[in-house]
C-alpha cells in the first residue's frame, strides 16, 4: 500500500484530475487481455515528458512499482501491477507531433492508437506497416514495448523493422533519447532495438520515431477453401516457395471456420478444413500476375473453391470471416487463451499437426488461426478459466506445444510477448547463462527493480 502523503506527492505532479484511486478506476485497471485480476493501487495519467521524469524519480526514491500501460490489449498480463504499485497510462499523450513526408517518417506520443496513425499518414501517400489485429484499439507504445506484428508481417516486417528513435524516462527519472530520423544509425550499442520488446521493464517510451513507406497503388485479396487442411498448408509452402512475397497469408482452421458461420460472422462451404486469406500489394501489373499465381497454386493444391476480388468492397469482403474471429470464438466459452507459437515456415503443417494430437489427447477444445506465412500461429483454447481441471489440462497441452514448436526451431512467441503467460517456459527456449543476462540487463536499467517488476524475468 502506498501511504497517503506519497499518493499526495504524485497527484500534485500531474494534478488531482489525473490521478485516480476509485474503487471503479482501480477495477477498470485491474485486468488487460490475459483476464486474471491483479488491483493496482493508483493510477497516474500523465500528460507529457517531463511530469514522467519527476513521477518515476519520486517512485524510484520510495521504491513504487510503476506499471507503463497503453491499451491494455495484451494477452501477456504485462500492464497489470501483479506486485502492487501504481499503472502509468498514456491516453493524454496521444498526439502525432510530425508527420515527415520527405523523411518518411512520424514521431508520435505513446498514447496514439495505431489505426489513428495508419488513417493520417495515408493522407500524405504514406504507410505504417505494422498492424496488428488490435490496431484500432492498440498504442505505438505498446505495439513497441511488444515488438507488435501483423497481418502484413509477411511482406513488412514487425514493429522494430519500422523504430527509428525513442525518448525513453529510465527508471531513475533521467531522459535518453535513441536513435533518430536517419534509417541508417550504427553509433554504440542498439538501444533503440533493445527498448522493443522489452515489455515495459526498461524504460518508459515517451516519444516515438518511426519510419513510413509509400503506400502501394493496388493489391490483390483472394480467399481459398479447402476441405483438407494438409491442403492448406501445402499451399502455404508454394507460394513463400515461388519467391512471391504477400502482403498477408492467414490460415484459419475448421473449429474457427464453424464458430464463425454460427456466428454469423461469414458464410461458406460446409466442407471447409480450412480457410486461406491472400493478399499482394504493389504496382497493378505485377499485383494482377501475382493474384493470377497465387490461385493457380491454390487450386493446384486441391482449393475447392478460390475467390479473387474485383472490387475494394469484394476485398473487405473476404476480410469479414478473419476480422470476425476473434468475436466469434470468445462467444463459445466464458474464456479463451490465444496463444502465439511460432515455427519457420516450412514446419507450418507439422505444427498444426501436433496442437490437433494435443486437442484430442488432453480433449480440450483448440481453433487455429495462423499468420500462416511467417509460421506465426495463434491456437485459441476455449475454455472457462474457472475450471481448474480442464485449465489444467490447457496447461499440459500447451506445455507440449510449446516443446514441440522449439524442437522445430520455433519459438514461444511470434508477437504477443512472453509477460506472465510464458514465463515458465523461457527455459525451454534460453538457457541459464542467457537468461541470466537478461536479469543483468534489467537490473543495469533498473537497479530497485519498480519499473514492471514481475514480468517476465
Ligand atoms: C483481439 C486482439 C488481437 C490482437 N492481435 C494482435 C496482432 O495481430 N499482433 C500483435 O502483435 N498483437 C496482437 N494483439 C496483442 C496486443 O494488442 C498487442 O500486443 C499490442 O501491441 C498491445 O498494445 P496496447 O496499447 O494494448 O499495450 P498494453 O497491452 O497496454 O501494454 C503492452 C506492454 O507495453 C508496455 N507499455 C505500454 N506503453 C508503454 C510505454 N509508453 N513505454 C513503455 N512500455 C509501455 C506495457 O507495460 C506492457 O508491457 C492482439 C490482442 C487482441 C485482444
Amino acid at each position: 500500500m502506498i501511504s497517503t502523503s506519497l499518493m499526495d506527492e504524485f497527484r500534485s505532479i500531474v494534478g488531482n484530475e489525473w490521478f485516480l484511486d476509485t474503487p471503479e478506476d482501480l477495477a477498470t485497471y485491474s485486468y488487460d487481455g490475459f483476464l486474471p485480476e491483479f488491483r493496482p493501487d493508483a493510477v497516474i495519467v500523465p500528460g507529457k515528458t517531463d511530469e514522467i521524469s519527476k513521477i518515476m524519480g519520486v517512485a524510484n526514491r520510495e521504491r513504487v512499482n510503476i506499471i507503463p500501460r497503453g491499451a491494455g490489449t495484451n494477452i501477456s498480463g504485462t500492464s497489470v501491477a501483479r506486485k502492487g504499485g501504481v499503472i502509468m497510462a498514456f491516453h493524454r499523450m496521444n498526439k502525432i507531433l510530425e508527420i515527415d513526408p520527405e523523411n518518411m517518417c512520424a514521431v508520435v506520443q505513446p498514447g496514439v492508437v495505431n489505426a489513428d496513425l495508419q488513417k493520417e499518414v495515408a493522407r500524405y501517400g504514406l504507410m505504417y506497416p505494422p498492424d496488428p489485429a488490435s490496431m484500432y484499439v492498440s498504442t505505438i507504445g505498446g505495439n513497441v514495448a511488444l515488438n507488435a506484428g501483423g497481418p502484413r508481417g509477411v511482406k513488412y516486417g514487425a514493429t522494430k523493422d519500422y523504430l527509428l528513435g525513442l525518448k525513453v524516462v529510465l527508471p531513475s527519472g533521467d531522459l535518453i533519447k535513441t536513435g533518430g530520423k536517419t534509417f541508417k544509425n550504427v553509433s554504440g550499442y542498439d538501444l533503440t532495438r533493445l527498448m522493443c520488446g522489452s515489455e515495459g521493464t526498461l524504460g518508459i517510451f515517451t516519444e516515438i520515431t518511426v519510419r513510413l513507406v509509400p503506400l502501394p497503388p493496388a493489391k490483390a485479396t483472394l480467399q481459398a477453401i479447402y476441405s483438407d487442411l494438409d491442403d492448406a498448408a501445402k499451399t502455404v509452402s508454394a507460394i513463400i516457395g515461388s519467391g512471391i512475397v504477400p502482403t498477408t497469408l492467414e490460415l484459419i482452421d475448421r473449429v474457427v471456420l464453424d464458430v464463425i458461420r454460427d456466428y454469423g460472422g461469414a458464410e461458406f462451404s460446409r466442407k471447409a478444413e480450412a480457410l486461406l486469406l491472400i493478399e499482394v500489394d504493389g504496382e497493378e501489373v505485377s499485383v494482377l500476375t501475382q493474384g493470377e499465381r497465387i490461385e493457380k497454386f491454390c487450386r493446384e493444391k486441391g482449393a475447392i473453391e478460390v475467390q479473387r476480388a474485383t472490387s475494394p468492397d469484394e476485398a473487405e469482403k473476404l476480410w469479414q470471416a478473419r476480422r470476425s474471429a476473434f468475436g466469434a470464438v470468445a462467444s463459445v466459452r466464458p474464456s479463451c487463451v490465444v496463444e502465439d507459437a511460432t515455427v519457420p515456415v516450412k514446419r507450418l503443417p507439422d505444427i498444426i499437426r501436433k496442437i490437433l494430437e494435443l486437442s484430442d489427447k488432453y480433449r480440450v477444445q483448440i481453433g487455429i488461426l495462423a499468420h500462416a506465412g511467417d509460421g506465426n500461429l495463434h491456437p485459441i483454447f476455449m475454455t472457462d478459466l474457472r475450471d481448474k481441471e480442464e485449465m489444467a489440462r490447457i496447461d499440459k497441452a500447451m506445455e507440449e506445444m510449446y516443446e514441440a514448436a522449439i524442437s522445430m526451431g520455433g519459438t514461444l512467441s511470434g508477437e504477443h510477448g512472453i509477460g506472465i503467460a510464458k514465463d515458465r517456459f523461457m527455459p525451454m527456449e534460453f538457457t541459464g547463462t542467457a537468461i541470466e543476462l537478461m536479469r543483468r540487463i534489467k537490473r543495469v536499467f533498473d537497479p530497485n527493480n519498480i519499473l514492471n517488476p514481475g514480468s517476465f524475468l
